[in-house]
């Protein structure tokens, strides 16, 4: 049984593939989801955000077994939460690339032992 397809699109993705894998490295402090910035009200009536949208703070989103989880981020750590949910998200988008190039390929091959 042959394991590997034949042809241009197959060597393309093996290409593709193989230096995704060769930088794939699972960064150990990644973190999941979105860092936002959004406007809280404090609910003093004599603030000066009552009138306004409210004070500025940093908020990570992500899920965790199904739910929707917020965590309020101090500005002094927004810097590196940042880096640490880029990080995430490119090994995330790493990995489906991978997934996806194999799934393709599985797919040549289908087509060539019909
Ligand atoms: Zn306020």
């Amino acid at each position: 049984m042959k394991t590997e397809p034949r042809g241009e699109d197959a060597s393309r993705l093996r290409q593709k593939k193989f230096s995704l894998v060769r930088v794939l490295k699972l960064p150990e402090d990644a973190l999941p989801g979105s860092l936002a910035l959004c406007h809280r009200r404090c609910g003093r009536p004599t603030c000066h955000c009552a009138k306004e949208k409210g004070h500025p703070i940093w908020m990570l989103t992500y899920m965790l077994d199904g739910k929707k989880r917020v965590e309020r981020i101090p500005d002094e750590w927004v810097e590196e939460v940042q880096r640490r949910v880029d990080a995430g998200r490119q090994f995330r988008d790493a990995v489906t690339e991978v997934f996806n190039a194999n799934a393709q390929l599985l797919v040549l091959l289908r087509r060539q032992t019909m």
